[in-house]
Formats: structure tokens, sequence, C-alpha cells
């Protein structure tokens, strides 16, 4: 793999050459891969798998390597959040193989989630978790103690039965104290009929 810095001057020069090492056939419009290696890529979900692999169709590999791809490629659009974050593989993941082992447990529509969100990708800190699990994960998250219990606002909102963007406004818009923005009722309005 070439370096960044050089790709880019190759760009600037209007050289385009394939990244994979010791390819030296021009790149596809767009991409910083030759044809053939941008057709492994999508084919296999790696631009250096051949179809005689075991694996090569099967239907976690791209997911796999986007996870490898962002860790260790600079090329990456999202390198800036994950390897240039200092978020690694571990290494025995760089294999397809263990990695199917090690994540068993998939279903359509789950993404792989860290536990510990500045943690590497290793198989102690990585788990399938659905989209709102994950949402409930990311660095925005905030997270609310009461009671000696730590959870996201989000969580903390469908426990008292408030809206979270209510309970958002009670704490950082209104100032008011965890402890009264928690467990005061929701103000209600006296309605016609009563009246
Ligand atoms: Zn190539």
């Amino acid at each position: 793999m070439r370096s960044v810095k050089m790709m880019r001057a190759n760009l600037r020069n209007g050289v385009r050459q394939c990244s994979i090492e010791g390819c030296v056939k021009p790149t596809r419009p767009y991409t910083l891969l030759c044809s053939m290696h941008y057709l492994r890529k999508w084919r296999h979900g790696s631009p250096r798998v051949r179809k005689t692999s075991e694996n090569y169709n099967h239907p976690l590999r791209p997911r796999w390597w986007a996870m490898v791809e962002r860790c260790t490629k600079p090329y990456s659009p999202s390198w800036r959040n994950y390897g240039g974050r200092g978020i690694k593989v571990c290494k025995r993941w760089l294999k397809f193989e263990n990695f199917l082992r090690d994540m068993v447990g998939f279903a359509p529509g789950m993404s792989l989630d860290r536990v510990d969100n500045c943690g590497d990708y290793r198989p102690e800190n990585v788990r399938w978790a659905t989209r709102s699990q994950q949402a409930s994960n990311t660095r925005k998250t905030r997270w609310i103690t009461h009671n000696g219990q730590r959870l996201p606002l989000r969580e903390w909102a469908k426990i008292c039965g408030i809206q979270g963007k209510t309970l958002w406004s009670r704490i950082y818009q209104c100032g008011w104290s965890v402890e009264r923005a928690l467990t005061e009722p929701l103000r209600t309005w006296p309605s016609k009929v009563s009246a």
C-alpha cells in the first residue's frame, strides 16, 4: 500500500495507479483501484481476494472488509474516525475466517458495535447490535447518573415516559437538576371539557 501523500501527488500529476501494492494498472475513474481490483472488491469484499477463496461470497465479507479498511487504510473515507483515532483491528481478525468464527449471532439489519467506543475491534469489545442499541453508544451520547444508575439520556426518557427532547431541554436548556428533570410530571393543560 503506497502512502496517501504519494497517491495525492500522483493524482495531482495525472498519474492514476491502482492502490494495490505491485499493481501498475491505471485506476477506474473516481476510485483508487484498477478495474480488476475494483471488481474484486465489490464481488468479494476485498480487492485482494481471489474467487477461489472459500468464503469469497459470504454475506458478511463486505462488513468485515469495511471494518478492516476504515482501521487500516488511510484512503478510506472513514479513516479519520477510526484508524486515524488509533482504533485498530486485532491481529486475529485480519483473517476473515477468524472473524466469522468469533462473531456468531448476526441477523439482518445488525451492525458491528464496539462496547468501549474508544477500544479496538477485538472479540471482547465487539458485538452485533441493532441500530437503536448502537445509536446509544456513539460519542454524542449524553450519559445521566441517577440513583446510582448510569444510562443514556434516551433510556432515562423511556423509563420516565418523557420525550427525549423534553428531558434534554429540561436539563441542558432550563438547567434543572437531574433529580427534578426525571421526576417532575409533564405539565398538563386544563381541558376545555372540565372548564
Ligand atoms: Zn489493481
